[in-house]
């Protein structure tokens, strides 16, 4: 047999035991497939894919590392001769290589070390290259596992976990920089996240031609179908202007409305928690007071894995992963309308007198009513 191309993937396992390792490589192996396409082998820690698009396992969770690797016989003369002959095209002057080999299958008749130390002496001899195992010109990477394999490069994965095992949460999306970005974290610890969005229109069908629109595309390349729960703001709208004495509340009461929305969404379609994308103290609507009047709102978690990020670490964040320049797309958001000064200390009784005034449950009731949901393949 000659070598044959596939892609070895490995994935961090380190942190993993017992019934959580095997959901995360049942749900990993099944992830690939859908990202990739292509048959998907497992063999002790690894993954080897046969076929399928490598280039998109750079967005599957829970990838650490993957590799365009030949695959040869699993005999020390096969390995020797295939990766000898592959060296032939990437030989520079003088170059220096190290030889780094991993063997998995205990029953292979020679150690690590026998591998490394053959297979370096043949290349010395044969090329004239010398031994660097700290900063080679050429890399050799040996894994004897169900087969052998050897590679040169590796590309970094997104690590995390595989979507699907962490259970679902319902995300709300403003559109801004900071909640997408929040979104992306959650998927990444193996949550599958469902979207909530308020929106300034009076037909949900508006959002089709927005920015809106545009990031939930983005999210299919992590997960297929992308839901989204889209709601009219106007309910709330109209019953806040009937209330005067609201001045400097409308926010907080706004996103505890929100909150209360999306948790009645969250339980009935099987979401554990919310989350949203705050940032402790960037904007006067985000101190510990207001965070504490938020999450006091509804009885189910509220999740904000960007609490403790700067807002520059946000943005950097929002390029890397390529939301950011959707996100500062311009569009109407509902907040930017309510105020722009909302007290930093919100007094909790004085909001609830206010909440009763405007009959909150039954704005809540209404906004429910107009709800629909969208799914994007
Ligand atoms: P972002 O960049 O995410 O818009 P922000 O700094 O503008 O955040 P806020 O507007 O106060 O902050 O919103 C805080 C969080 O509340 C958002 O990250 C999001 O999770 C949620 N949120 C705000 N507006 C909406 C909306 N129209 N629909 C759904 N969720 C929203
Ligand atoms: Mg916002």
């Amino acid at each position: 047999m000659n070598a044959d191309l596939v892609t070895l993937i490995h994935y961090g396992e380190l942190s993993l035991k017992g019934r959580n390792r095997s959901l995360f490589e049942i749900e990993l192996k099944q992830n690939i497939e859908k990202a990739a396409g292509g048959t998907v082998k497992r063999f002790r820690g690894r993954f080897v894919l046969e076929g399928g698009q490598r280039d998109a396992l750079s967005r599957v969770f829970g990838v650490a590392w993957y590799a365009e690797a030949f695959r040869v016989m699993k005999d020390i003369e096969s390995i020797k001769k295939e990766v000898l002959k592959c060296i032939k095209t990437r030989l520079r002057n003088n170059s220096s290589f190290g030889v780094y080999v991993k063997r998995s299958d205990k029953e292979f008749p020679y150690t690590s070390m026998q591998i490394a130390d053959r297979i370096g002496r043949e290349i010395s001899e044969k090329y004239g290259m010398k031994v660097d195992l700290v900063n080679p010109d050429l890399s050799i990477f040996i894994e004897v596992a169900d087969e052998a394999y050897f590679y040169f490069d590796r590309k970094e994965g997104l690590r995390g976990f595989p979507v699907g095992v962490s259970g679902r949460v319902l995300s709300l999306l403003s559109g801004g920089i900071d909640s997408p970005v929040s979104s992306f974290l959650m998927m990444k610890r193996g949550c599958e996240v469902d979207f909530i969005h308020f929106h300034v229109f009076t037909d949900n069908a508006k959002i089709e031609s927005t920015k809106i629109s545009k990031l939930l595309r983005y999210f299919t390349a992590y997960r297929r179908p992308v839901r989204i729960h889209l709601a009219p703001y106007y309910p709330f709208e109209t019953a806040l202007l009937s209330n005067s004495n609201s001045r400097g509340y409308e926010l907080i009461i706004f996103r505890r409305f929100m909150a209360r929305v999306a948790e009645k969404v969250a339980t009935d379609t099987g979401c554990g928690a919310l989350v949203t994308g705050d940032s402790l103290g960037q904007v006067a609507s985000q101190t510990i007071e207001n965070i504490t009047l938020l999450k006091s709102a509804v009885s189910i978690p509220v999740f904000q894995p960007l609490l403790t990020y700067d807002k520059q670490e946000i943005v950097d964040l929002a390029k890397y992963i390529g939301t950011y320049d959707m996100s500062i797309e311009s569009y109407k958001d509902c907040c930017s309308i309510i105020s722009s000064n909302p007290r930093t200390k919100a007094n909790a009784c004085r909001i609830v007198e206010l909440e009763k005034s405007i009959n909150i449950e039954g704005v809540v009731e209404n906004t429910l009513n107009l709800l629909s949901v969208r799914e994007i393949y």
